[in-house]
């Protein structure tokens, strides 16, 4: 029998307010220079107050709903106290005892992994240690701004669904706006307690901390299971400690044995009142909540329809998504059913390969690109209606990208009106047969593909302009 992993995740998320979580202070991530975004507050003067930022609060009661948690009516903050050299005050203000938002779950591949609470706390600064110094500097910007934290129940089973739970947990997030929750600049940072057994008696628990990005995720906590198994087969004990991830080395190294909850001395935070939570305010912090990503996915199937791999394009970027939604209330009403499927099929495929292509990789966040959604909505009902060519949407699609000019317009001025004049279409054909006697003969003696080769003679001769249905039916009946 092989080991079976467990695994559970913290995740601590710094929250987009405006302010810190208990002063005026700017909470600003970009923020370069040093130590500006202070006060007696958040540097831990004696004798300063807090104040707790409401708009934090209703972010994490946000985050939580979102995520199937319990918001209990009464919760309260506690001193968590340990002494750091970037966390000025030797304390740092918490939730143990009754968190914000407890008993959710999200769901990663159709399982519900189950989270035991979201609860909110104050960030600390942060320690620059220059290389070749013998001295370290310390930046309070990031001192006091709000740091919610989400902690699962160790539901997860594979390195891969955690790296699946961090990502749907992001994606979440960034619908609710309440944080870019970008990984690599730290304003999202997974820690994950891995166990390996071998019955249903669970593991020896190692912390891994340090993992800056979902691919740090995946890789650290393999390589994590794979340390236990080799260490438990040779017979030898897993020690509880923490570890961090070196993502260079491609191995976790051990930082410090794992102090017990009690070390910290938490007690309740003398310095704020108790929090109370209303009915009422949790009902207007709901009917806040957009639309979210896995709703999304299922509507898009049902009105939509286009293949899974498109809906996912659009979920995962929401603007995207956006887009496409006014893309297609510009389409002409009153289609079939049927038919409306076939247009957004194509507008969904004409904006994922196409446009994405067009720009070259670079974000669509905020689309500022000059198509609109009512001259993208013309181009797809073109290409629907078969009035351009595939060649020809092709170089609109160009055009459109550089200038934003309406279709009907580059049509006009580009000369790219498709050839659908019979006679016209016919001279070209009879031109290409008489150029090509070979090919016809082996078309005659039953070489279906030999027309293919005629089509795309015609097609050339009239520089991607005749009608390619025309093309072909013209040059049956006159082989024929
Ligand atoms: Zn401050």
């Amino acid at each position: 029998m092989d080991y079976q992993p467990t695994i559970g995740l913290e995740v601590h998320v710094e929250l987009n307010t405006k302010s810190k979580m208990f002063c005026a202070c700017s909470n600003d991530p970009n923020e370069k220079k040093p130590n500006v975004n202070v006060c007696p507050v958040c540097l831990g003067h004696p004798g300063v107050l807090p104040v707790i930022n409401k708009e934090a609060i209703r972010k994490t009661i946000k985050t939580g709903l979102s995520l199937n948690c319990q918001i209990p009516e009464h919760s309260k903050f506690d001193r968590k106290n340990y002494f750091y050299p970037d966390l000025p005050k030797g304390y740092q203000i918490s939730q143990l005892y009754m968190p914000l938002c407890k008993d959710g779950f999200l769901g990663v591949d159709g399982r519900k992994i189950r989270i035991r609470e979201v609860h909110l706390e104050e960030d600390t600064g942060k320690l620059i240690h220059p290389e070749d110094a013998d001295y370290s500097l310390v930046d309070f910007n990031r001192a006091g701004v709000p740091l919610m934290e989400l902690v699962t129940e160790p539901d997860i089973t594979s390195a891969e669904g955690a790296r699946k739970f961090a990502q749907n947990l992001q994606l979440i997030l960034r619908y609710l706006s309440v944080s870019a929750a970008d990984m690599e600049k730290g304003q999202m940072r997974v820690e994950a307690n891995v166990s390996a057994s071998k019955d249903k008696k669970l593991g020896t628990k190692v912390e891994i901390k340090n993992l800056n990005s979902f691919r740090a995720v995946e890789r650290g906590i393999d390589y994590e299971i794979e340390r236990q198994r080799e260490l438990l087969d040779s017979g030898e004990e897993v020690l509880q400690e923490t570890r961090g991830w070196d993502d260079i080395k491609s191995k976790t190294v051990s930082q410090r044995e794992k102090e017990e909850a009690h070390d910290y001395r938490y007690f309740p935070e003398p310095d704020l009142p108790p929090l109370y939570n209303s009915k009422q305010l949790v009902e207007e912090i709901k009917a806040e909540i957009p639309e979210l990503p896995q709703q999304k996915r299922e509507r898009f199937k049902k009105e939509y329809q286009p293949d899974e791999k498109n809906i996912e394009v659009f979920v995962q970027n929401k603007d995207f998504g956006e887009y496409f939604e006014k893309v297609i209330s510009e389409l002409p009403p009153n289609l079939p059913r049927e038919n409306l499927f076939k247009l957004t099929k194509l507008a969904s495929n004409y904006l994922i390969t196409d446009l994405q292509g067009l720009l070259k990789g670079a974000s669509v966040a905020g689309l500022d690109f000059l198509i609109t959604p009512e001259n993208f909505a013309e181009f797809i009902t073109l290409t629907y209606e078969k009035k351009i060519s595939s060649k020809m949407a092709k170089i609109l699609l160009t055009e459109m990208f550089k200038t934003g000019a309406d279709p009907s317009h580059i049509i006009k001025e580009k000369e790219l009106v498709q050839i659908t004049d019979e006679a016209e279409i016919e001279k070209i054909v009879k031109e290409v047969i008489s150029k090509n006697p070979k090919v016809v003969e082996d078309y005659k003696k039953g070489k279906e593909t030999a027309i293919q080769y005629l089509i795309g003679q015609v097609m050339a001769e009239s520089r991607g302009k005749a009608s390619p249905q025309l093309v072909k039916e013209i040059l049956t009946k006159v082989l024929t």
